[in-house]
């Protein structure tokens, strides 16, 4: 007899906002989580949401972006979750002239797709951010990226779930997953069984080794991200801070090869791109991230990385150059091989789902991602457009 009928295994954004979504469908559904609520990724990014708006014919991209920023109001204005989330819009610095034709090309594309871009003057984005470097070629505005609290977001997720009745289990490893000859899944944690007809793998850059447990084979790889905070200091940067650099390199180039997803910051050991994102918090620590390093599951942050990013952004926020380091973290992002999330039901098994794959910007996308998933386990029915996320293009037999 199924202890529920859904069972999530992963307690990140992705699976928080499944389990949310679900109960809010009626269904009966258990999540296991082998740490606490947002100890991986979801609780240790920086916190940036959003895209460039709907577009005049939405696709996945706007789904995931856009939809997760209703869903951000909704749990913080409508159900009053204090997630620290607001739309602050952002700005990218842009450092040289072909990084400026390049961003002017794009801003021009997005805006007559029906997207919201503006180009701004270093002058004008200085009205905005007066922080903001007045020697750069200039900035690209994006009215519809905001931001909130990664650990307080995705334990509202989690609490919003067991208000609406799913069960949030923590402390919970999964440690192998039995089919049993009925077709319900039987899954054996550190503290017990769990059984259920239906099993959602949200495990984020673990979702490989749950998907062995299964027999299958799923091309998600961690990519460590790091991270740097300056001690608490009053409002001075309202913004999240981003760089045109990476983009127009990876552009180009995305680095990807047989072994490598696009878009990372290194190519083995050797640096491939500066990429940069930062905010200040509301409690006053400004912090910046941005590398992105296959190193498998290594957390421990790499200094001449920091100190690499913190001179990309002092080039856009001259005060971080003098102000000391407090800390420093790492995460694992959980990027897919050809760089799209994967959400959907996996078809080699039965009843079998997963929503991950959402790299450097899960947590601005998990929870619409969850919801899809969501919505698409409830009616049987796949939303039109988790076909860009299928995960049938790459989940296989191990
Ligand atoms: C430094 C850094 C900065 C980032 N900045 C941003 C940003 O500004 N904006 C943005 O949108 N995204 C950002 N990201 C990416 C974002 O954090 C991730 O894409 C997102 O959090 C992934 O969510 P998830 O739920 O899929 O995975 P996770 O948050 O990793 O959750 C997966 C969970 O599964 C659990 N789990 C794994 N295996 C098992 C098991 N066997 N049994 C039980 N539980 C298990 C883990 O403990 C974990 O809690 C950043 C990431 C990092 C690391």
């Amino acid at each position: 007899m199924p202890d529920s009928d859904i069972l999530i295994i992963g307690g990140g954004i992705a699976g928080a906002s499944t389990a949310f979504h679900l109960a809010e469908h009626g269904r009966s559904v258990a999540l296991l989580e082998r740490g606490e609520i947002a100890s991986e990724a979801s609780g240790q990014n920086m916190g940036g949401l959003g895209g460039s708006g709907w577009g005049n014919v939405p696709d996945l991209q706007a789904y995931l972006t856009m939809g997760s920023l209703e869903i951000f109001k909704r749990l913080q204005i409508d159900m009053g979750y204090d997630m620290e989330f607001r739309l602050s819009g952002s700005l990218t610095g842009i450092h040289t002239r072909d990084q400026y034709d390049f961003i002017q090309d794009r801003v021009l594309s997005l805006k007559s797709n029906g997207f919201e871009a503006e180009l701004l003057t270093p002058r004008e984005a200085r009205a905005i951010e007066p922080e903001a470097n007045p020697e750069l070629l200039g900035y690209m505005y994006a009215p519809t990226r905001g931001q909130a609290d990664p650990v307080k977001s995705t334990q509202a997720f989690a609490h919003a779930a067991r208000n609406v009745g799913a069960t949030i289990n923590t402390g919970r490893e999964v440690q192998s997953i039995e089919i049993r000859p009925d077709g319900t899944y039987a899954v054996q944690t550190n503290r017990g069984e769990h059984n259920s007809e239906t099993l959602v793998i949200a495990a984020g850059a673990w979702c490989d080794p749950v998907g062995r447990m299964l027999g299958l084979q799923i091309p998600i790889v961690p990519i460590r991200g790091q991270m740097w905070a300056t001690e608490s200091l009053p409002p001075r940067i309202f913004h999240d801070i981003s760089s045109a650099e990476s983009s127009f390199t990876w552009n180009s180039n995305n680095g990807a090869d047989d072994s490598t997803p696009p878009d990372l910051t290194h190519k083995g050991d050797k640096r491939f791109a500066r990429h940069l994102y930062g905010r200040q918090r509301k409690n006053g620590e400004i912090i910046f991230g941005g590398d992105r390093q296959s190193l498998g599951y290594n957390l421990t942050p790499d200094a001449t990385g920091i100190e690499t990013n913190r001179g990309h952004a002092s080039e856009i926020v001259p005060l971080v150059a003098d102000l000391p380091i407090a800390r420093t973290w790492a995460g694992l992002m959980p990027f897919s091989m050809d760089g799209s999330p994967i959400i959907g039901k996996i078809p080699l098994r039965d009843n079998l789902h997963i929503v991950s794959g959402l790299a450097s910007s899960g947590f601005g996308r998990g929870p619409m991602a969850g919801k899809l998933a969501a919505d698409y386990i409830h009616t049987g029915h796949m939303p039109h457009v988790l076909s860009e996320s299928d995960p049938a293009r790459c989940v296989t037999e191990a």
